[in-house]
């Protein structure tokens, strides 16, 4: 499947094309990035939902999980994630939270026997700040899902956690239990832009946490954002702090490192906790990089990433030889069933979508009566068309490995630029932003800068062809 020959496509895009192309999309910081590729439009009942699932299991012979914990001491200013700031109580929540799971997965393994017979391409726990769990219940809860599923010694096994929360003893207790991936949100190293974002560490902490992890696992993912607001005009984001900031983490020996850009999420309302960098947004708007500038961040960082030897896959994600994470390349190119278990978590194979109760607060109480009763917590399950599988293996194969083989798709090549889906990828290879050498799609270089806007276009392509 995916080769690395995009990867090398580094040329620079003019300013002039990137705010023509801004305009094509009416990109704004307020995009929010759409996890809805997966999402199909026939309503499928739990009985089904499963039966699909094991299925899955039995034709792709892999399979991954992913366990949420949905807690965090503080809020961040940006944060459009699933979790609660819940301050001093946060580690005992956290710990109330992985009994849930272990709930959860526990039926999940008895109403989906096959699961267990299938070795585990990667384990992630996510959230939240995973790593907040008191050690005790860590142990407890890997010992749980070693019990139940097949975790190898090829398994990749990641964990989140905040450079606070990675101290020395979560570190070595997180490798006693097989973690071998770590992953931290650092978002930026400045100390005017920490505080303009309401982050809750400082840059000298960030740092220091780097060289703690470094050399513990064999792989370690740190996370930058651009596109960032400062206190003042003077101190907000520039194109030089963030490469330099890229450059210091890679200088460290951090062998992957993902770049995300700063949303201002509609969820952030008014009231929420997660209101003060929309409000920043809204009053001051001077305060953040324009857009062209919050574009050409994200270029030059990836051209200086790729200058050191960095191949980018999935998209955002730049990793050295070696680092490419399991979890994304599994679930997006292999196609791996994906089982996610926690308030909200999400579970996908090629042809369902499933997604816990919980996301909104009304649910919580729904989620945590469907565990006490050993029933399966999904709220939504949602069964692709065909049409709609044609899209998902397209935009997540390009997603993951930034090229897709149109062969892939059983329909030769003329009957898939016949389709709806075919017609929009047709019109974005004559926009520019994507290519076909005959064989495969890929991105262009003014492509991949625009690759959210991109794979939601073809999505919704799909979605319109019903
Ligand atoms: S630590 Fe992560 S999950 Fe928690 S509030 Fe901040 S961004 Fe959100």
């Amino acid at each position: 499947m995916g080769s690395s020959k995009q990867t090398q496509n580094t040329s620079h895009v003019d300013a002039e094309t990137i705010g023509n192309a801004i305009g094509r999309f009416r990109a704004r910081t307020d995009n929010v990035s759409m996890m809805s590729y997966c999402v199909g439009s026939k309503t499928a009942t739990i009985e089904h939902a499963l039966e699909l699932v094991a299925d899955a299991l039995t034709q792709k012979q892999k399979a991954e999980l992913y366990f949420h914990i949905p807690v965090c001491e503080k809020k961040c200013g940006f944060c459009h994630y699933n979790s609660e700031p819940q301050g001093r109580h946060a580690e005992e929540t956290s710990a109330e939270y992985a009994q849930l799971l272990m709930g959860e997965s526990e039926t999940f393994a008895q109403r989906v026997p096959q699961i267990k017979e299938i070795p585990l391409n990667a384990l992630y726990f996510g959230g939240g700040t995973p790593n907040l769990m008191p050690i005790p219940t860590m142990e407890e809860l890997f010992d749980h899902i070693r019990a139940r599923f097949t975790v190898t010694e090829e398994t990749e096994v990641t964990m989140e956690g905040r450079p606070e929360t990675w101290t020395k003893e979560k570190i070595n207790a997180a490798r006693k239990m097989g973690v071998n991936r770590a992953s931290m949100g650092i978002q930026s190293l400045d100390e005017d832009i920490l505080k303009a974002i309401r982050r809750h560490h400082t840059g000298a902490e960030a740092r220091e946490a780097v060289k703690r992890l470094v050399g513990e696992f064999p792989n370690i993912n740190t996370d930058l954002m651009y596109g960032l607001p400062g206190t003042t005009t003077q101190t907000r984001q520039t194109i030089d702090k963030f490469v330099g900031e890229v450059e210091e983490l890679i200088g460290m020996g951090v062998p992957s490192i993902t770049l995300y850009r700063l949303r201002i999420d509609p969820r952030q309302t008014e009231g929420s906790p997660l209101a003060s960098v929309r409000r920043l947004f809204e009053n001051s708007p001077e305060l953040y990089p324009d857009i062209g500038e919050t574009y050409e961040m994200n270029m030059n960082a990836r051209a200086f990433l790729l200058s050191r030897g960095f191949v980018e896959s999935p998209i955002g994600l730049f990793a050295k030889k070696g680092s490419r994470p399991k979890f994304y390349w599994g679930r997006w190119v292999e196609g791996f069933p994906l089982i996610g278990f926690g308030l909200g978590a999400y579970s996908y194979t090629e042809k369902v979508f499933m997604k816990n109760l919980g996301e909104h607060h009304d649910e919580i109480e729904q989620y945590m009566e469907a565990i006490r009763r050993g029933t399966i917590p999904f709220g939504t399950m949602k069964e692709s068309t065909d049409e709609e599988f044609a899209a998902r293996q397209l935009v997540l194969g390009l997603k993951g490995a930034l090229e897709f083989d149109v062969s892939q798709m059983d329909l030769d090549r003329r009957d898939f630029f016949g389709t709806r889906v075919g017609i929009a990828v047709k019109k974005l290879i004559d926009e520019g932003f994507l290519a076909f050498d005959g064989k495969a799609i890929t991105f262009t270089s003014m492509g991949l800068l625009f690759s959210e806007e991109i794979l939601g276009e073809i999505w919704k392509s799909a979605q319109n062809a019903r």
